[in-house]
């Protein structure tokens, strides 16, 4: 609407002398005056021409009525007779004087009159001279006619003139009228064709709305649905149809645009961005209202599973079959979005008592586990739920959010299908994580990396049979960082496999370096990870790095957990045969901590069982571990497979190992984990510990 009133006020106060049928008006005025008066210039000239031409036949007849009479006088040369002929003469007012004269100019008779006066004689005497004067032979048939004098007549021109001006002024005023007729006709006229009906199209244009152009017509003036003025409104009509048209067609794409960028395509809740706004929004409320608010990030437990599983598509549909079921359970005291992949978000507004959010999370767990089912695959899922606190937890919604991901990222890893709430310490915990995880990125690149070895002793011989490589990250703020820290982090974000490779060069070097000491035959066992031995290529890969660094296979061996294996059997049995066809043993690492079961030990080909230094701890007060220990061993000895002790602390505890018949130790008793330059004396150190379990001399 904005910009109407000025246009508006233009047309509709326009100056008088601006409209159309005035500018018209005025030039049909002018036209037919001008016309109107030149015209009359001609009549009257013309009129003036004939006039005088009346005005000599006139007089020249009205003499010749006494030309008798005045030849008569002449001859006679009565002058009597000639006043009285004159008198005669003299009756006609025109006349001003009259002479009757004998041929040599001699007056018989005479008479005069004064000029009639008038303001008007300026204009009459400027058209007709002041004056006339008229001749008229007189003769006598005596018996030859003979001329005997003149009669001679000066006549004013006054009253014919004034007759003409009477006669020419009416003349003007005509021309005037029909000229101010014709001009007020015309200007009555189109004020009815055209300026009304315009004024009422631009009347009409003027109501429309400029934001919905087509919703209102120009309405179209009576009886011209046929001229030019119909032909203007239906074309002025058919073009704001086409601009109402257009905009919408805009607004329509305008708001597509919009849905995208806020609204999630797959399942249609708000996205990121606009629950942040929204989330915004509550949080700005609730403080008016001092309110609380519980921000509730929720994640598919192991939803990559469904995806391989099942495929994408299954995977899509659960999500949205998810993100429904949210909104059902959802009242008016709660809204959702997805945040990305397979996590959600809900704020529930107004919460009373986080007592009140744990029942309402609970409740929703409880819901996401009833059956999914889709086409015919029945799907039972459950998640885990992340939850933070307006304003226990924080004021800005972007940190909330974040919070509310890794406290749900922690229940995940809790074990999952619970909900978790933020504790600021546990905050603090995924920080340093973080922080970690950035460092750790760089630091194979600035050589923080290092390899420690722990030799492992054959405890009846005693000889050192092999060392175990154990990685050590030298952190250049935090100093040495436990592998049992920073390996995790590796494996959750996969650089271990880099990380691995490195192992393998740096071992390869080291074993290289230590046959040349003389050590030889030591196998240095490295320790792998799950994802590492998932890797198809990592056998083929590994023999590269041996080979580039001229290594034998029978240098190196790996060390392997229960729980490794178990995620992957085959593929981790198809490794180890590999590896094993290779020359290089594996050892089941951390043995008795996981799900030990006969079945599988079976099929692995493996060369070893590590028992956990858990078990050795104790080991000589605690029956349960004894127990355990002793059963390993067995399993080891019936399956042809070497036992290593780990954790051996203590002459004791070593001195009960070789009783229960297990030959190989690995622990501080014998050597602490040592880098290279430390090696060859704890070799030695190592040697004479284990040759001290049965007392032999060096
Ligand atoms: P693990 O394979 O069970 O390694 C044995 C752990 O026991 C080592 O801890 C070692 O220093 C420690 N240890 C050795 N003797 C004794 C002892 O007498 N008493 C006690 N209390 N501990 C002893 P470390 O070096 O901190 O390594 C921790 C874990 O990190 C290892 O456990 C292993 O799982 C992992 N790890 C170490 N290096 C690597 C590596 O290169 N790659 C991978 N994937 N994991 C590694
Ligand atoms: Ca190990
Ligand atoms: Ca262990």
């Amino acid at each position: 609407m904005n910009g109407k009133v000025p246009v508006y006020d233009t047309l509709t106060q326009s100056r008088w002398y601006d409209r159309l049928s005035v500018k018209l008006m005025a030039w049909v005025l002018l036209t037919s005056l001008s016309v109107g008066l030149f015209l009359s210039f001609i009549q009257v000239s013309v009129e003036a021409v004939t006039a005088q031409k009346h005005l000599d036949s006139d007089i020249r007849q009205y003499l010749s009525t006494v030309r008798h009479s005045a030849s008569q006088a002449i001859y006679s040369i009565d002058p009597a007779l000639g006043d009285q002929v004159l008198e005669g003469l003299m009756s006609s007012e025109m006349i001003v004087r009259a002479r009757i004269l004998h041929p040599n100019g001699n007056v018989l008779s005479q008479t005069n009159r004064a000029l009639q006066e008038s303001p008007l004689r300026v204009l009459t005497d400027r058209l007709f001279e002041p004056t006339r004067l008229y001749t008229l032979g007189l003769y006598m048939n005596t018996p030859a006619p003979t001329h005997y004098g003149n009669l001679e007549v000066t006549i004013d021109t006054f009253p014919a003139a004034q007759r003409f001006l009477n006669r020419s002024i009416i003349t003007f005023i005509a021309g005037l009228t029909m000229a101010m007729i014709l001009a007020i006709v015309l200007y009555a006229a189109h004020h009815v064709i055209l300026t009304s009906p315009i004024k009422q199209i631009i009347e009409s244009l003027l109501r429309i709305d400029p934001a919905e152009p087509g919703l209102q017509s120009v309405s179209l003036p009576p009886q011209h649905e046929h001229d030019e003025l119909g032909t203007l409104v239906k074309a002025t009509n058919e073009l704001l149809n086409a601009i109402e048209g257009h905009q919408h067609r805009r607004a329509e794409a305008e708001a597509r645009v919009l849905r995208l960028s806020q609204y999630d395509v797959l399942t249609g809740l708000p996205n990121r961005i606009q629950f942040r706004s929204y989330l915004q929004g509550a949080i700005d409320e609730a403080q008016i209202n001092d309110q609380q608010l519980a921000v509730i990030c929720i994640g598919i437990d192991d939803f990559g599973s469904i995806n391989d599983q099942h495929g994408y598509n299954v995977g899509d549909r659960l999500l949205q079959k998810f993100a429904e079921r949210l909104n059902e359970s959802r009242d008016t005291l709660h809204t959702s979005c997805r945040l990305v992949g397979d996590m959600l978000a809900l704020i529930q507004f107004n919460v009373i008592s986080t007592l009140r959010v744990a029942a309402f999370a609970e409740s929703l767990l409880q819901d996401i586990t009833r059956p999914f089912v889709i086409d015919d695959i029945t799907l039972r899922i459950s998640a885990s739920m992340g939850i933070v606190m307006y304003p226990d937890d924080g004021a800005e919604p972007e940190k909330l959010l974040q919070q509310a991901e890794q406290t749900m990222n922690l229940a995940k890893s809790d074990g999952s299908n619970r909900f978790h709430f933020y504790v600021a310490s546990l905050d603090a915990e995924i920080r340093e994580r973080k922080q970690l995880e950035k460092d750790l990125l760089s630091a194979l690149d600035q050589k923080q990396l290092q390899v420690a070895y722990q030799p492992k002793v054959d405890m009846v011989s005693g000889q050192v049979i092999g060392l175990e490589a154990l990685i050590r990250w030298i952190h250049p703020e935090r100093g040495f960082v436990p592998p049992d820290l920073f390996i995790p982090i590796a494996e959750s974000n996969d650089s271990i496999v880099e990380i691995g490779y490195w192992v393998i060069r740096q071992v390869c070097q080291d074993s290289q370096a230590l046959e040349a000491m003389g050590h030889k035959d030591l196998s240095i066992a490295i320790n792998l990870s799950a994802c590492q031995l998932h890797r198809t290529d990592f056998v083929s890969q590994s023999l590269s790095i041996l080979e580039e660094e001229q290594a034998r296979t029978e240098q190196i061996a790996f060390e392997i957990t229960e729980t490794a294996f178990m995620s992957d059997l085959n593929q981790a049995i198809s490794t180890l045969q590999a590896l094993a066809s290779e020359g290089m043993e594996c050892a089941v690492d951390d043995f008795g901590t996981g799900f030990s079961s006969l079945s599988y030990l079976k099929q692995l080909p493996v060369a070893a069982l590590k028992i956990d230094k858990q078990f050795i701890r104790d080991l000589l007060d605690d029956q349960d571990d004894q127990q355990i220990v002793h059963a390993i061993i067995q399993l080891g000895r019936s399956l042809k497979l070497d036992v290593i002790a780990e954790g051996v602390e203590s002459l004791e505890q070593a001195r009960h190992l070789v009783q229960d018949k297990c030959r190989i130790g690995q622990g501080y008793y014998f050597s602490r984990p040592v880098f290279m330059d430390k090696l060859p004396e704890a070799l030695d150190e190592a040697g004479q510990r284990a040759r001290d379990i049965l007392g032999k001399e060096g």
